[in-house]
């Protein structure tokens, strides 16, 4: 079978909503295709309904409605234990008393594998792990990271088809967390296996993820690529939740967007733009050919290493925008400053065009 190939859906939800007991509605009419071989993320605010369609599809919640299939059967009344998946929590729960290699044998023993197999099983799995010299180590004498990746490697030594991390990296330093993100897309990618995983940061979806579902209050907003979510958010949220933007609203007429005294060129129609502030050109004078250019003055700026991000207003009444600047081009503009801002048309996003 094709890894790439985008109709095998190895989890597939189907009008899955989900109403807690006492009334929280946590999913809402869901219908969300994972193929085949990806790593998939469900990223979202605290609260969104992330951690219940994950439990969802591991079968430790029932949906309300719909219906969940994973490998292409449908698992719905399916018992946890019974469907081809493995969820890792944060909480590791390794077995404290067994060996690194104990507790990755731990799942074949129960599947009654033989004990060659078993012992075949441990040892691809502490290699794709990279712990092969720690087999007879317990949990304890670890680090966190290499207790992740046995966590990770029992998990994979079941065979799962499906793989599922409700935020695994959570409990990390900053430091740890970043080599882990590198460490579980190599996992993920040399197992083939794919991993549904469940995280509310952006920057980490983004790293590791081949696409991303991003949710808000239960629902999907939009599901695509890292860079089909930050170039062309369908929505105000997606475009305001993943990295810094700026939005204008007002009425779209001849792809003209007019708001008070204010007006810009769009890429077309919509009832708001969001502009990056990474696409706003900014000197003390541009030079022409911008489809918009204005008048601005700074009121303010931060530092942010390689970058400079500055606060501006556009003459006139015009709007608060944020632009960012690369360090060397930002060099010699000050807070107070009497500046032109600029971009072209199709460098911004429309949003909010009746489809
Ligand atoms: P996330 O993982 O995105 O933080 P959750 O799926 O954990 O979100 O929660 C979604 C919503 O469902 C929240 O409002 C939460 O309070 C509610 N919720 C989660 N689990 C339960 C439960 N067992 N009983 C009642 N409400 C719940």
């Amino acid at each position: 079978m094709n890894p790439d190939d985008p109709s095998v859906l190895d989890a597939q939800l189907t009008d899955v909503s989900k109403t807690y007991p006492h009334g929280e509605t946590a999913v809402t009419s869901m219908n969300l295709g994972i193929r085949r071989g990806e790593f998939f993320s469900l990223l979202g605010p605290s609260g969104c309904g992330k951690s219940t369609t994950l439990r969802i599809l591991a079968g430790l919640e029932q949906p309300t409605t719909g219906t969940v299939a994973i490998a292409g059967k449908d698992v719905t009344d399916v018992p946890p234990n019974r469907r081809p998946t493995n969820l890792i929590f944060q909480k590791l729960a390794l077995f404290p008393h067994l060996t690194v290699a104990e507790n990755i044998a731990f799942g074949p023993k129960i599947r009654r594998m033989s004990r060659t197999e078993i012992r075949a099983v441990v040892s691809d799995m502490l290699d794709l792990v990279e712990l092969s010299g720690y087999a007879d180590r317990k949990p304890a004498q670890l680090s966190g990271g290499q207790q992740q990746r046995v966590a990770i490697a029992r998990a994979l030594a079941n065979k799962p088809a499906v793989l599922l991390l409700d935020e695994p990296l959570g409990a990390l330093d900053l430091r740890l967390r970043v080599q882990m993100q590198r460490a579980l897309k190599k996992i993920q990618q040399d197992s083939g296996t794919t991993f549904v995983f469940v995280t509310h940061d952006q920057t980490e979806a983004f790293t590791i993820s081949d696409r991303i579902a991003l949710m808000n209050q239960g629902r999907l907003e939009q599901v695509g690529r890292p860079d089909e979510l930050y170039n062309r958010p369908a929505t105000e949220f997606v475009a305001t939740f993943l990295g810094d933007t700026n939005i204008i609203r007002g009425s779209v007429d001849e792809r003209v967007l007019r708001s008070g005294a204010f007006s810009c060129r769009t890429p077309g129609p919509g009832t708001a733009l969001s502009v990056r502030p990474e696409a706003i050109a900014m000197r003390p004078k541009l030079a022409a050919g911008l489809d918009n250019r204005f008048a601005a003055r700074v009121t303010d700026l931060t530092f942010q290493g390689p970058s400079v991000r500055f606060q501006v207003a556009v003459a006139d009444a015009g709007p608060e925008l944020v632009v960012q600047l690369p360090a060397a081009e930002a060099a010699g503009i000050a807070a107070g400053d009497e500046v032109e801002i600029g971009w072209q048309a199709e460098a911004a996003v429309m949003l909010g065009a009746k489809s």
